[in-house]
């Protein structure tokens, strides 16, 4: 993520919306009658722009690669008819063109076009110059450099309404999600650039609208500033992405359990409560950073052992055996210790002691 962007403020932007933003449409524009009574079907939603794929970045060749330009006025008269903007993805120098020649409102950058930095360079430098809202989707591997790279490409021209999306990232790890979430990537992008707008696309994370309410709700627990929604008027016979679509119906339920955070009160009782417990963390914490200075500092005394025994500082069998039983105790003292944090907290910790070993060794 670059250190440094001047964005303009989210709600200068000139696209009405209350607190949070949201984006639906379909994946891809199909037709003139599928994208029109699609946005009648959202009208009096919870809509601020309207979306819908017009060029189709597919995995493969041979899948429906979008509509191409003819699309544009469809999508613009969509927005028309229920009078918000619209936007869609662009990949190229020529997409760019097209679209502003259509009148799109806000543009996006697709997760593979993220990934290289040629394609993103020329998208930036069609669009210098031109005061249109660009948002970033995230690289579809776990690269915050690269997002952040290519937020800083568009800054460089001089985009000053920058969003970002948060799509999930594509691991080989066999998940219920077709990209995992890996949440603490976005909250360090939006660390690092806390005037960021942060969106949040549940649809092309879960790949299933069973699982979207879920990651939506999480998105608004984490104070994301936006969503991003598929929705076909029929998803059962959507061209692109069927199984992550929901009706507008299912947009409706979907937006009406959804609980909008704030991120703060001035609610006695709640600042009350939380001060006790806060306290009671904060000597916590303070008890674990001197569990693992002590801890560091016996590492540090194996290693001049080690050293004076020329015996290697990775020891596989032991830490086989400690990793393990540190899960497994962990596991047993509390269910909110998750296997999966309790082995990467133990790997990291080991890896931390072996630097301090190696750096006994290199002195
Ligand atoms: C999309 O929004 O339809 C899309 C292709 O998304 P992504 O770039 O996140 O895969
Ligand atoms: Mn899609």
């Amino acid at each position: 993520m670059p250190k440094k962007i001047s964005i303009k403020r989210f709600s200068e932007w000139g696209i009405p919306f209350e607190n949070v933003m949201f984006i639906a449409g379909p994946c891809s524009a199909e037709s003139e009658e599928q994208l029109l009574q699609t946005a009648l079907g959202l009208k009096g939603s919870a809509v601020n722009v309207l979306r819908a794929g017009i060029w189709k970045p597919r995995t493969r060749p041979g899948s429906f690669e979008g509509v191409g330009s003819e699309g544009l006025k469809w999508l613009k008269n969509a927005g028309n008819a229920i009078n918000v903007p619209v936007t869609t993805e662009v990949a190229t120098p020529e997409h760019v063109e097209e679209c502003l020649k259509a009148g799109i409102d806000v543009l996006w950058i697709g997760a593979r076009t993220t990934t290289n930095p040629f394609a993103v360079q020329a998208v930036a430098d069609a669009l210098k110059g031109v005061d249109v809202p660009v948002l970033v989707k995230n690289p579809i591997n776990p690269d915050i450099e690269l997002w952040g790279g290519a937020l800083e490409r568009l800054d460089r021209v001089g985009i000053k309404k920058l969003g970002a999306i948060h799509r999930g990232f594509s691991t080989y790890e066999k998940s219920k999600f077709r990209n995992q979430p890996i949440w603490r990537i976005p909250l360090e992008a939006k660390h690092r650039n806390p005037q960021l707008p942060m969106f949040c696309d549940p649809s092309h994370i879960c790949g299933n609208r069973d699982l979207l309410f879920s990651v939506a709700q999480n998105a608004m627990d984490l104070l994301f500033d936006g969503l991003m929604l598929e929705v076909h008027i029929d998803p059962a016979s959507a061209l692109s992405d069927s199984k992550q679509q929901l009706t507008p119906e299912g947009y409706n339920r979907l937006l009406s359990k959804l609980k909008i955070k704030k991120i703060s009160t001035e609610s006695e009782d709640f600042r009350k409560h939380i001060k006790t417990l806060r306290l009671e963390i904060d000597n916590l914490d303070h008890q674990l950073l001197e569990l693992l200075a002590k801890r560091m500092s016996n590492s540090r005394k194996i290693a001049f052992h080690k050293m004076n025994y020329d015996i290697s500082l990775f020891q596989p069998d032991r830490f086989e055996e400690t990793a393990k039983s540190w899960v497994k105790e962990g596991q047993g003292l509390s269910q909110d210790l998750s296997e999966e944090f309790l082995a990467r907290l133990y790997q990291f910790i080991h890896e931390e002691s072996l630097r301090v070993q190696e750096e006994v060794l290199s002195d």
